[in-house]
């Protein structure tokens, strides 16, 4: 069965780029993972629509950009949603969202 992305530890990279001074547009963070050590992930920042900017991941693996990156239990480093293949518990409800 798939895991899903309820289950597992996530990072969020909006929190995580926060250690990154404003005006760099790179930056490196280290997560120091209980037990295996620590991971060098890169960030990313992209103009936001209203000013200031977006921080994002790149996959250690993919190099996708991505918002959130995810270790599941077993694991030994934070990878992207793609690359775990995860699912998401109920995905339709991203169609169907109260307004
Ligand atoms: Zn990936």
């Amino acid at each position: 069965m798939k895991k899903l992305v309820e289950d597992v530890y996530k990072i969020n990279s909006r929190e995580a780029g926060k250690v990154i001074p404003k005006h760099e547009s790179e930056g490196f963070i280290e997560l120091g993972i209980e037990g295996i050590g620590i991971q060098t992930i890169k960030i990313i920042s992209t103009n936001a629509q209203f000013g200031g900017y977006l921080r994002w991941f790149s996959c250690p693996h993919c190099n996708t950009m991505v918002g959130t990156l995810y270790l599941p239990y077993s694991q030994t480093a934070f990878l992207c949603r793609h690359c775990y293949d995860l699912g998401y518990r109920q995905q339709f409800n991203r169609f169907f969202r109260k307004t």
